[in-house]
């Protein structure tokens, strides 16, 4: 007797060069070969006749030899010459063949052809059509059902795939599968056993097996299967939550002494959300299970402070913190936002960064060693071997979704106790992904920008009205505001670059030769890129011409005016940050998307967008309707991405019954949940590791 967790390896004519094959593209066993769904299907169901086809589909015909040929030339040809009972004719062409082939087709014998049909120089013709010789006792090629054409892998062809799925689906129908799942569902749902049936082998000719439905996956034997996979999905994050919860961590007392007087030395109170988030957080590192926060905020909702004030609270009880920024500009920035806030407490930071020399490096490891820094920040440094904290309590991550999985973990291996961990993203991230994606976290949203921020005026201008843009910059600081200009050229090398962004530079000099214009590159040294950015905070410069290395975190609120040249290059979510850099003084600024005509339609859909809207989350859940999940979520959520039938975007209405299921499995033993995350989950390491 077989089960479906075997490995293939005991199917007829599957041997190891075969399984290797198949390991390649995640099938291991009986159940993987069984979610190897069709990309397509075929339909020979029945025998159409020539007269009734169209040109470009695939049709299953009958027909009767006349004559054979063979075309000489470099490139030998096989032609066959066919007839239908209607006397409509068909010709064969075979590049390749043997002559044994040539030899077997006899005029007068009757032959099925299966294929596309095609219209050549003379008359309807079929390419290497599959074909049977009849009259010679060859098998028909008539199906009860649609062919499966499945997804292939190098080395394996599509009838042994089709073969051996097909035993799988035998050994599955004989099988006593135990099916935890249609219990959950309504009566009307197709059983496991049934929905594989059908999306294998469609049988078109029963009413419920209405074709369009099933390619589109909205027919109930899909639905059935997708539920099934999201559930999976979602039930491996939320095991990966409940295991989290079960290890110990600081508790971390709030004792408000430090919170008090940094909310006293701000020149602003906190927003109503803020102070929700962080309430959630506070409430999270004051109990002994480790925190895993998604801090969600639009750009420029204020997320730095709140971090702030989660550090201090473990500062407070004697531990540390780290803050992780995915860049060396924004993790500049964060320590200069934190020493404004953190100095006058009295409180050490430490920075760590690729970009430093071994002696700055020697001393802030030796800060963070010894305890003597409460607060480290830094880039992806942080991870290395050679950093050892006195105290890790918590982890600050910063725009998570620019991080993988892993490196988030081995920062947090990196402590004694399992620390709290607060993850914050300015990528708005629709509810549909939070649910599924990060599921395994807890979520607070700031919803609500500081006041007085003003929506951002956005127009969409051709790449060649640049001397209007020109105008408008001589207008914006002729009122005393400054102005960004975005050079977003997409070159291999950050050389080339620059080079680019140098030629915009000196443009922009030459039409404005009152103003103060200067160009900041990511090939400039740190030091003077901090240079120009103070400079540019305290209003010396009044044009930033720069390439994407603003994109996140940098606050010049006298700064109204934002130019984004060849914007239909970046992505929505980019652009949108990128504007946010703007609005953020008391007057109103405009953001100039300007774009290389033409445009595509889904490039001038997204210009759209932003022309419309200043809402991250509505342009967030735009760009993922554009763009599907695998672009927002990045590479390290591939398991999202990656789904064997599900798609988060189209089957994002079925989330809720998903969500109940999930809890369901979630009461029943570990038997249960592991058959229905293995079966689904395949080397999708991520999804396994341990927080
Ligand atoms: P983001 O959420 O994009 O990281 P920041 O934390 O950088 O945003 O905050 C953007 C700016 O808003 C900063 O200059 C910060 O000082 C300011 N800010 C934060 N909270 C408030 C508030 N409640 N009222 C006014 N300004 C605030
Ligand atoms: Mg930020």
């Amino acid at each position: 007797m077989l089960n479906l967790a075997d490995s293939i390896i005991c199917l007829d004519g599957l041997g190891p060069k075969a399984q290797q094959n198949l390991g390649g593209i995640g099938i291991y066993n009986l159940q993987h070969l069984l979610f190897h769904l069709p990309l397509r299907y075929q339909n020979k169901t029945k025998f159409t006749p020539l007269k009734e086809a169209q040109v470009g589909t695939e049709i299953l015909t009958q027909l009767t030899i006349e004559r054979t040929e063979t075309l000489p030339g470099r490139q030998k040809q096989l032609l066959c010459f066919l007839a239908d009972d209607n006397n409509s004719k068909l010709l064969a062409r075979f590049f390749h063949f043997h002559q044994q082939q040539k030899q077997q087709l006899v005029r007068g014998d009757i032959i099925q052809c299966f294929g596309e049909l095609k219209i050549g120089r003379n008359g309807l013709e079929m390419l290497h059509p599959e074909y049977r010789l009849i009259s010679k006792g060859q098998d028909n090629l008539l199906e009860k059902t649609l062919t499966p054409v499945y997804p292939l892998t190098a080395n394996i062809r599509q009838k042994q795939l089709q073969k051996w799925i097909n035993i799988a689906l035998e050994t599955l129908q004989k099988s006593s599968l135990e099916d935890n799942f249609s219990s959950l569902l309504s009566a009307e749902m197709p059983t496991f056993k049934q929905a594989l049936a059908i999306l294998h082998h469609p049988n078109i000719k029963s009413i419920d097996e209405n074709i369009e439905q099933i390619i589109s996956c909205k027919h109930p034997a899909a639905q059935r299967l997708i539920i099934e996979e999201l559930c999976a999905q979602q039930l491996s994050l939320l095991r990966l939550k409940r295991l989290r919860k079960t290890k110990k961590a600081n508790v971390f007392q709030r004792k408000k002494k430090l919170a008090e007087q940094l909310l006293a030395s701000l020149n602003f109170t906190l927003t109503n959300a803020q102070n929700r988030s962080l309430e959630d957080i506070s409430q999270d590192l004051s109990s002994a299970q480790p925190m895993l926060r998604l801090l969600q905020g639009d750009v420029g909702s204020g997320k730095t402070i709140v971090a702030v004030f989660a550090c201090l609270q473990a500062l407070e009880n004697g531990f540390q913190a780290a803050i992780m920024a995915p860049t060396e500009i924004l993790a500049q920035q964060h320590l200069q936002g934190f020493s404004n806030y953190l100095n006058p407490l009295g409180i050490r930071l430490a920075f760590l960064s690729g970009a430093q020399n071994p002696q700055q490096r020697t001393e802030q490891l030796a800060l963070i060693k010894s305890g003597e820094a409460g607060i480290i920040i830094g880039t992806h440094a942080l991870f290395q071997e050679a950093v050892n904290f006195h105290k890790l309590g918590l982890v600050v991550i910063d725009e998570q979704h620019k991080f993988g999985v892993h490196q988030r973990l081995s920062l947090v291996q990196k402590a004694q106790n399992t620390p709290h961990q607060l993850v914050m993203t300015a990528t708005p991230i629709p509810r549909s992904l939070t649910m599924s994606a990060y599921a395994d976290l807890d979520t607070s949203v700031i919803d609500e920008l500081p006041p007085g921020r003003k929506p951002v005026k956005t127009i969409a201008l051709n790449n060649q009205r640049k001397s209007e843009v020109i105008d408008k910059i001589k207008q914006v600081c002729a009122a005393g505001n400054q102005v960004y200009w975005v050079c977003t050229l997409i070159e291999e090398s950050e050389i080339l670059r620059a080079e680019s962004a140098i030629n915009t530079h000196k443009y922009l000099q030459e039409n404005l030769p009152n103003l103060s214009v200067i160009l900041i590159h990511g090939k400039l040294e740190r030091d003077e890129k901090s240079e120009i950015m103070a400079k540019f905070s305290s209003g010396e410069i009044d044009v930033l011409v720069a390439t994407t290395v603003i994109e996140v975190g940098v606050n010049v609120p006298n700064a109204s005016l934002m130019v984004i040249e060849n914007s239909e290059r970046l992505g929505l979510a980019q652009l949108h940050q990128l504007r946010g850099r703007v609005g953020r003084g008391a007057d109103i600024s405009v953001c100039i998307l300007m774009y290389q005509a033409p445009l595509n339609d889904n490039a001038m859909a997204r210009l759209d967008i932003l022309r419309h809207s200043n809402d991250g989350f509505e342009i967030a859940n735009k760009d993922l309707q554009l763009r599907g999940p695998g672009e927002i979520l990045g590479t390290q959520q591939a398991g999202i991405a990656n789904m064997k039938i599900a798609n988060i975007v189209r089957d994002a209405w079925l989330l809720e019954q998903v969500h109940f299921c999930a809890r369901a499995f979630l009461q029943m033993g570990d038997g249960a949940q592991n058959a229905l995350i293995n079966r689904w989950i395949t080397n999708d390491k991520t999804q396994y590791g341990d927080t």
